[in-house]
Parts: C-alpha cells; sequence; structure tokens
C-alpha cells in the first residue's frame, strides 16, 4: 500500500513538473562568474532568479564540474557567460550535459557578455604554448565598470527578447545601472590622472588587469607569471624584482584566487605592496556589483598614494 502510495506520490511530482507552464514563472537566469551574476541581479530584480555557476574564491579558468551545475543548467531559461574562452575548459561539457536548447551557443538564452565589450589584447598569433591566452581577447573584463555598464544595456536587450512580458522593466533598471556605472568610471579615471605619472605603475601576478589599467590610465610594468597560467620560477622571480627596483614600483596586484608565496616573497624583497584583487563580486554575499568595484579603485589607489 505505502509502494503503491509512494509510486503514484512520485507520479504525480513527476506530472506537475512536467506540466507546469513555463510562462508565469520567474526567469532563471544562470550566470558562470559572481561578477557577471550581480550585474544580471540588478537587471533581473524581482522578475526571476539568479544563480552563479562559479564563487568568488574560485579560479574561473578551472571550475570545478559538479554534477549539480548540470541540473542548474537544465533548469535556466537564460545562460550568461564572459565568453572569450574563460570558461571554455568547463563550460560547454556541463552544457552538453544539461541538455538545455534554450541555452545552447546561438539561442536567445545564450548571452556572451564579451559580445558587448569593447575588447583589448586580441593575441596577433595564437599559441597554446603561451599559456591560457584566449584567440578573441582578453576576457578579464568583469570589474571594469566601462564594460559593466555595456554589458547590462546589451543583456536587458537579450532579456527583453526572451521575457517579452517585462521588456521595459529590464531595460529601465540596466539603463539606470549604466549611467551610474559611467559616471564612476570617469570619477576614477579623473581621480587617478591626478597621481604622478611614476605612481601610476604596477606589477601582476596574472595578466588579468588589462581592462582596470586602461580604465584607470595605469601601466603594467611586469607579470610575475612568465605566461598566462605558468607559475613564476626563480629566473622570473629575479626579473621582476629587477624591474621592480628599477622602475620604484610600489605595488604588486594578485587576484584572491592565486597562491600567494611567490607574489609575497616579491613583495617582502622590494617593499612593493601586495594588494589582493578580489576573484569577483561577493554574489552569494549580496555584495553589489559598484561596492566591489569602488572598493577596488580604493585600494588600489591607496596603494599607488604611498609615495
Ligand atoms: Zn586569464
Amino acid at each position: 500500500m505505502r509502494n503503491l502510495y509512494a509510486r503514484f506520490a512520485g507520479a504525480l511530482i513527476f506530472a506537475t513538473v512536467c506540466l507546469m507552464p513555463t510562462q508565469g514563472l520567474a526567469l532563471q537566469v544562470v550566470v558562470t562568474v559572481p561578477t557577471l551574476a550581480a550585474l544580471a541581479r540588478e537587471v533581473v530584480a524581482g522578475n526571476g532568479h539568479v544563480e552563479a555557476l562559479v564563487s568568488a574564491g574560485q579560479d574561473p579558468h578551472y571550475a570545478d564540474a559538479r554534477p549539480n551545475l548540470i541540473v542548474t543548467l537544465n533548469q535556466a531559461d537564460v545562460l550568461v557567460a564572459t565568453g572569450l574562452e574563460l570558461e571554455v575548459g568547463w563550460l560547454p561539457a556541463l552544457v552538453r550535459q544539461a541538455r538545455n536548447p534554450k541555452i545552447v551557443v546561438g539561442s536567445p538564452g545564450y548571452f556572451d557578455a564579451s559580445q558587448a565589450v569593447r575588447r583589448l589584447q586580441i593575441p596577433t598569433q595564437i599559441d597554446r604554448a603561451q599559456g591560457d591566452i584566449h584567440p578573441g581577447g582578453n576576457p578579464h573584463f568583469g570589474l571594469d565598470p566601462r564594460a559593466g555598464a555595456s554589458i547590462v544595456e546589451a543583456l536587458a536587450a537579450r532579456l527583453a527578447q526572451v521575457d517579452p512580458a517585462h521588456a521595459a522593466d529590464y531595460q529601465q533598471r540596466a539603463s539606470a545601472l549604466a549611467a551610474r556605472l559611467r559616471t564612476l568610471a570617469a570619477e576614477e579615471t579623473k581621480k587617478f590622472a591626478q597621481l604622478p605619472a611614476a605612481q601610476r605603475q604596477l606589477v601582476a601576478y596574472h595578466d588579468s588587469l588589462v581592462y582596470l589599467l586602461d580604465w584607470l590610465g595605469l601601466r603594467q610594468v611586469a607579470t610575475l607569471e612568465p605566461r598566462p597560467g605558468i607559475a613564476p620560477d626563480p629566473g622570473q622571480l629575479a626579473k621582476v624584482v629587477g624591474l621592480i627596483r628599477a622602475n620604484a614600483i610600489k605595488v604588486l596586484v594578485i587576484e584572491a584566487y592565486y597562491p600567494k608565496a611567490a607574489a609575497a616573497q616579491v613583495a617582502r624583497m622590494t617593499g612593493a605592496q601586495l594588494v589582493t584583487l578580489p576573484g569577483g563580486v561577493k554574489f552569494s554575499e549580496g555584495q553589489r556589483y559598484e561596492d566591489c568595484v569602488r572598493g577596488v579603485a580604493a585600494s588600489f589607489y591607496a596603494a599607488l598614494s604611498v609615495q
């Protein structure tokens, strides 16, 4: 009897899930990285649910493809990805296994954020031996608020296509956010321009600052990784220490998700300040994109201002 009941209940749940109309349900937006998820959350707001596949503490180049992510992707109406092959090592396999035609590349439900961005560092020749280079350009644009502004506008247009009933909501929120982000970007550019040129330079651990440097008018004198994704060897460390001393560099920037030992050693040897760049907006903790970006600019400015 109990068995029969369980079977009946199972069948009922199955029928309910299968027959549930997709219209009228909140829009399910799945986003690969937390920074883009924070942007999407502000555009989607009460019209849907936004989920991130990777947390701010994870390296987005190598996310682990946990099976629960397949379920999440299976139920998505929209998938937002960075593009430029940032997620190439893990996302295509998950999307394939999710068997959700709404989010496959080329469908309206697949949104490639890089398409909305003015891309930097497009390689002239492609050689995988050069590390994790991306043939379409550098994918680390997330924390550049100018990119953020373009992304929310393009995302709103896409959401309007997927969920036309709420088109005006998406577009209105995106326009307001984009305007705030452009104002924020311009204010910071002006502020950093007032620093003496000798202080507007730094060394990075990974080659992921190109958009921030472009935004804030900074110069990257050296990179600790000899090639993207390759840990520095003693020869490279010695070379970078020499460059830091020769150029009187005061700041060394590293993403939160990279091992700190080598960078900390270089900082100790040279007296440069080690600045940690968040791996992304702390989306799961409710952090807002603007607050994260403002925090990044403030930490750079404080470190560069030291005489
Ligand atoms: Zn990278």
